[in-house]
């Protein structure tokens, strides 16, 4: 919304005015196949078309990566945009004129409006470190001098105190600032009893900064023990975390001479290094490396990326995190002059900043030309994890490793790392290559996962659906490690959502079973919610509407309930009843299993209790004997 708020019925006229056929046709030549089109993938390395456009739903999904979506989710994922840079792009494309309230122009003055009050909160800040007389500011400045942040550093960073307690409001009320204004820019906001109240209290305060080193936003570390330990403002119209980086604002000079941009974890690292000699870094704010992240740095620095991880655990969770990063654009044969991506551990479970008060920048800067291309590293990683001593250990790596090169099967580049691998585990190369060919590609929405956090795994483990081909590399050998009758039971979740999400009238008649069923996947369950409640607010809701609003709620949405794969002549209404009656059966199935071993070990119950699980449990079974008997697959 920074560039002011597009209304729903602009939104729907920018909808109806885009063919989602002719948008995706304008990218990739599409053909038509039954009552739907067809075409090679555009979000991954395909060359035959498991790419699906719905146009009666204007609803497309890749049967390859699984992404899906409507009109808007495709330009997003094609061009890398925001949802209102989307809509404002088709509004274009359409010649539609979109009204935005606030408008451009004074968008840009509200946005100079917000950066000014953060220049004046970060001023502020910086007053009360380096001379309030106060406890805080004084443990505070204490702290910074502990980690050798002391001397010129925190004025060359603009390092702060938060005082808390509506000091800041205070100040800022006297500028002449809003309540609105402050709460918008993140550093105020209501408590329950309504009042505007300090966002940061007892903190040494880090401010961010844009590339143009307008601050923007602020990190907050705790002093001493608490939690959380850092807090970060939450986003605004002028800080969007996934597209800044803590520090570029110093390091792009750096990064432009040396061609190499150093990514670090958090802002210490960054102050640290560039105090120590070391000018090419940045960091994160809390979030992994994005795909937006790495553009920006792409256009300081011309030849690599390296990331620099920490020995600790904290460190190897966000190494295997850096390679959800591979993909075919990696490879020689894809041609364009593109940015090395590379990785390296540091020794002995050191930090940054310690590796560089131990050893000097010089021996970082060795470290660092010494940074293995980003899939060696992973290769590596993965092998080290197992013991290549045993034969079973020799299996696991294998196989481990392997699934680093998913996204890039099909390269030669793929081969030649899977023969190096084939020599380290002393497997026949001929056997890697067919194993290597088997691999299913991963889901490109890795990267939107990674920016959620934890609900990643599992997103992608919903993900897999139907078919190897819907797999993705990690939650695929989890996925295919489950009991057949859990991953049937999966596969119907999923296209049940999936129908119901694309028959917004289904999906009314159907919202007991969405409301009741017993999902065996988070993530199936929060979708069910997430639909239950587009349409509590709009049952006219129409599919993509739902999908668009479901997304809200969850990323992997799109990606699963544009995936239902009803053959033609069946109809949506008879698979619906079918999907529905087969999960209820399936949970009437566990609800007896359960009575059942409450019956096996009736130790301490009474005997009346025994007799009426019992009876239960025989009026269950005969009501599932007879579900089960009337129970008639949809498509024969
Ligand atoms: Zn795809």
């Amino acid at each position: 919304m920074a560039e002011g708020f597009i209304s729903d019925e602009d939104i729907a006229r920018v909808r109806e005015a885009n063919d989602l056929v002719a948008v995706i046709g304008e990218r990739s030549p599409v053909k038509q196949r039954g009552r739907d089109f067809w075409c090679c993938c555009p979000l991954h390395n395909e060359k035959t078309p498991s790419f699906k456009i719905d146009p009666a739903l204007q609803l497309w999904h890749c049967f390859g990566c699984g992404e899906g979506g409507d009109v808007f989710g495709f330009v997003m994922k094609t061009e890398d945009l925001t949802f209102p840079e989307a809509v404002r792009k088709l509004a274009e494309r359409a010649h539609i004129d979109i009204k935005e309230t606030g408008g451009r122009g004074a968008s840009s003055s509200k946005k100079a409006r917000l950066k000014d009050i953060c220049a004046k909160t970060a001023e502020f800040y910086h007053t009360q470190l380096m001379r309030s007389p106060a406890q805080g500011a004084a443990s505070a400045r204490a702290y910074l001098a502990g980690r050798g942040l002391g001397g010129e550093v925190p004025r060359r960073w603009n390092l702060g105190y938060a005082p808390g307690s509506g000091v800041l409001v205070r100040h800022l009320t006297a500028q002449k600032f809003s309540a609105e204004e402050m709460i918008e820019a993140n550093v105020a906001a209501r408590g329950r009893d309504g009042r505007l109240r300090d966002r940061f209290y007892n903190r040494v305060m880090f401010p961010i900064f844009d590339a143009q080193g307008d601050c923007i936003a602020f990190g907050g570390r705790v002093i001493g023990s608490g939690e959380p330990k850092y807090l970060n403002s939450q986003e605004t119209p002028v800080f969007h975390k996934s597209s800044v980086l803590y520090g570029l604002d110093k390091a792009k000079a750096a990064m432009a001479s040396t061609g190499t941009a150093v990514v670090v974890e958090g802002y210490t690292d960054v102050i640290a290094l560039h105090e120590g000699g070391m000018q090419n870094v940045v960091a994160t704010l809390g979030t992994a490396l994005t795909l937006r992240h790495i553009r920006i740095l792409a256009r300081h620095a011309q030849r690599r990326i390296v990331y620099l991880f920490d020995g600790d655990a904290a460190g190897q969770r966000a190494a295997d995190r850096a390679l959800q990063f591979i993909d075919a654009s990696m490879t020689p044969e894809a041609g364009k002059s593109k940015i090395e991506l590379c990785a390296v551990t540091l020794p002995d479970n050191l930090d940054p900043a310690e590796f560089v008060a131990a050893r000097g920048a010089d021996a970082l800067h060795a470290l660092i030309a010494d940074a293995q291309p980003l899939l060696a590293y992973g290769i590596e990683r993965r092998l080290s994890a197992h013991d290549l001593g045993t034969a079973e250990g020799r299996t696991r790596a294998l196989a481990d490793a392997l699934s680093v090169l998913a996204p890039i099967k099909d390269s030669l580049l793929a081969k030649d790392y899977a023969v190096q691998i084939a020599g380290r585990v002393r497997a026949r190369e001929q056997d890697v290559l067919d194993q290597l060919a088997q691999l299913a590609p991963p889901r490109l929405d890795a990267h939107a996962e990674a920016r959620e956090g934890g609900a990643q795994d599992q997103a992608r483990f919903a993900g897999a659906g139907d078919g190897a081909r819907d797999e993705a590399p990690m939650p695929a050998q989890r996925f295919s490690s489950l009991p057949p009758s859990e991953r049937n039971r999966l596969r119907f979740e999923r296209e049940f959502l999936s129908l119901l999400a694309q028959h917004p009238l289904l999906a009314l008649e159907h919202a007991d079973a969405l409301a009741s069923t017993q999902w065996h996947s988070e993530v199936h369950a929060a979708l069910a919610s997430a639909v239950l409640g587009v349409l509590a607010e709009n049952p006219a809701a129409e599919p993509a509407g739902v999908i668009a609003a479901a997304s809200q709620a969850h990323p992997a949405a799109a990606g699963i309930l544009t995936s239902a794969r009803v053959r033609e002549g069946v109809e949506p209404a008879a698979a619906c009843a079918y999907l529905s009656e087969e999960l209820g059966i399936g949970d009437a199935e566990e609800a007896v299993a359960s009575l059942k071993s409450q019956l096996a070990d009736a130790r301490g119950m009474a005997p009346e209790e025994v007799d009426f699980v019992f009876n239960s449990l025989v009026a269950m079974q005969k009501d599932l004997a007879a579900r089960r008997a009337a129970h008639k697959p949809h498509h024969d």
